[in-house]
C-alpha cells in the first residue's frame, strides 16, 4: 500500500508512505531530495504522521542539501512529486492503450501504454507541460501588453539552462523556460513582465528595475524566491 503525506514548512515536502513486513520505521531522501518512508504494516497513518513530523528538521535539512548538490533528471516514474504551479503532485502512472495527462488535487495521473519506455513517457510528458504553460502565457500576456503598452510578437516555450525567459528587442520574440510551470503563477507574471520592459529597457539597470516594479511590486521577493526554486527543478 502506498500514500504521501505532506509535510508543511518553509517548502512543502511530499512524502511518500510504503507499507512493509518489518518491524522499525525508515526515513529515507533520495538524491534528488524526494522523502519516502517505510513503515510497518500494522502502523496507522497518525502513527507514521507524527513520526514523519518528529523527524521534520532532519528532513528538511537532508531535502536541502541534497536538492540543492544534485537534482536528477525526472522521468516522471510513478510516485514521484511533480509540481504544477507551486503544487506538489505525486505522479500515477496507470496503463492504457491511449496516452493521457490528467491532473487532480493531489496527483497528476498519466495513462501510457505498457511498452512504453522511458524516454517516451518522458518526451509525452514534456510535450503536454509544454502545451500547457504556453495555453498559460497566452492567456495572461494580453493582460501585461495592455498594462504596460508593450508587446510581444512571438512567445515560444523550450527547455533553458540557465534563464527563466529571453528576449530579443530586435523582433519581440520571446522564449520561456519550461520550468516555469512548477513554480507559483506569480513567477510566470514577473517573467512575462521582465521579458517586456526588455523591449524598453535591454539592459538590467535602475530604470530597468523600477519600471519592472511599477507592474510587479514584489519583485524582488519573487525574483528571490526563483533563485532558490532554480535548483530544484533542473531538467
Ligand atoms: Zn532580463
Amino acid at each position: 500500500m502506498e500514500q504521501t503525506l505532506f509535510l508543511r514548512g518553509q517548502r512543502d515536502v511530499a512524502i511518500r508512505v510504503e507499507r512493509k513486513r518489518i518491524r522499525n520505521m525508515y526515513l529515507h531522501v533520495s538524491p534528488g531530495g524526494r522523502v519516502s518512508v517505510s513503515a510497518p504494516l500494522g502502523f496507522t497513518e497518525e502513527e507514521i504522521r507524527r513520526f514523519v513530523l518528529e523527524k521534520s528538521d532532519w528532513i528538511n535539512r537532508h531535502v536541502e542539501t541534497l536538492s540543492a548538490a544534485e537534482a536528477p533528471v525526472s522521468t516522471y516514474a510513478d510516485g514521484e512529486v511533480l509540481s504544477l504551479w507551486g503544487r506538489p503532485l505525486t505522479i500515477r502512472v496507470l496503463p492504457d492503450s491511449k496516452k493521457s495527462f490528467c491532473v487532480t488535487d493531489e496527483s497528476v495521473i498519466l495513462t501510457l501504454p505498457p511498452s512504453c519506455t522511458e524516454k517516451e513517457r518522458t518526451d509525452f510528458v514534456k510535450g503536454q507541460l509544454k502545451q500547457r504553460l504556453l495555453r498559460a502565457i497566452r492567456m495572461r500576456m494580453p493582460y501585461w501588453e495592455q498594462k504596460t503598452g508593450l508587446y510581444a510578437r512571438q512567445l515560444r516555450v523550450r527547455e533553458m539552462k540557465t534563464r527563466w525567459g529571453s528576449c530579443n528587442t530586435g523582433n519581440a520574440h520571446m522564449t520561456f523556460n519550461l520550468s516555469l510551470i512548477h513554480l507559483a503563477p506569480e513567477c510566470l507574471d514577473y517573467v512575462l513582465v521582465h521579458e517586456l520592459v526588455h523591449l524598453v529597457h535591454a539592459r538590467h539597470n535602475a530604470a530597468f528595475w523600477s519600471t519592472v516594479k511599477r507592474y510587479i511590486p514584489e519583485y524582488a521577493r519573487i525574483k528571490n524566491d526563483m533563485n532558490h526554486e532554480q535548483k530544484e527543478h533542473a531538467y
